[in-house]
């Protein structure tokens, strides 16, 4: 499923109780294996963790590994309200056009579904088909784009979502609040993700790509 998937959707969105919904398969566990797995690590592919889904009437508290004191990200603070707020401008007459809503569709595509949806998620965090590698950058920096972080880290975000999904530390669960889970996340400091060093345990695979490294 795309980066909104079950366990993403805000609780109001949520239209089957998680409890019911197929346990997702582990298949990244591979890639997060530290480079010298110790005993347990290591039997993790063959036995994925077998964790109880949350129960979606309960809350979550922010992730453990959030930074406390909080520290903001402003660049994305600043940046993210505001690009909302210019966009409604769109319903002033006078900033109106017909060829500005055909460009924000279009927009949305290129950028949220090739970039984030199939770039990011499904091609880079779950090597979810092959692609020649022009393409998987093309899609990457498309990804780049969306202001939700580097490759490397949106990766490493997701995979340790996935492995724990709606429990700790998922770093974007909307157990937590609906607007955490929506965009919360990304306006905080997580010290699993501040620096490429706290993450490239999760994408050793991805970061063997210069390009990758590059854009860190
Ligand atoms: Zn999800
Ligand atoms: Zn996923």
């Amino acid at each position: 499923m795309g980066p909104f998937d079950h366990t993403c959707l805000p609780g109001i969105f949520k239209q089957t109780p998680l409890r019911s919904l197929p346990q997702p398969t582990y298949s990244m566990s591979i890639d997060i294996v530290p480079e010298k797995p110790t005993q347990s690590v290591a039997q993790e592919p063959s036995n994925p963790p077998k964790v109880l889904p949350a129960d979606p009437s309960q809350t979550l508290p922010w992730p453990e590994t959030a930074i406390e004191p909080v520290q903001v990200r402003w660049r994305y603070a600043i940046s993210i309200p505001l690009i909302h707020l210019l966009a409604c401008l769109a319903f002033v007459p006078w900033f109106f056009s017909w060829t500005g809503v055909a460009l924000s569709i279009l927009g949305l595509y290129v950028f949220g579904t090739l970039g984030i949806n199939i770039g990011y998620h499904r091609l880079l965090t779950h090597r979810g088909m092959n692609a020649p590698k022009w393409f998987e950058h093309t899609l990457a920096l498309l990804g780049v784009c969306t202001m939700q972080d580097t490759p490397a880290c949106w990766v490493a975000m997701h995979r340790i979502h996935h492995q724990h999904s709606d429990h700790q530390p998922d770093p974007h669960s909307p157990l937590v609040t609906f607007l955490w889970g929506h965009f919360g996340w990304l306006m905080f400091e997580n010290r699993d993700f501040t620096n490429v060093k706290d993450y490239q345990r999760f994408t050793r695979d991805l970061l063997k790509d210069p390009f990758y490294l590059k854009l860190e």
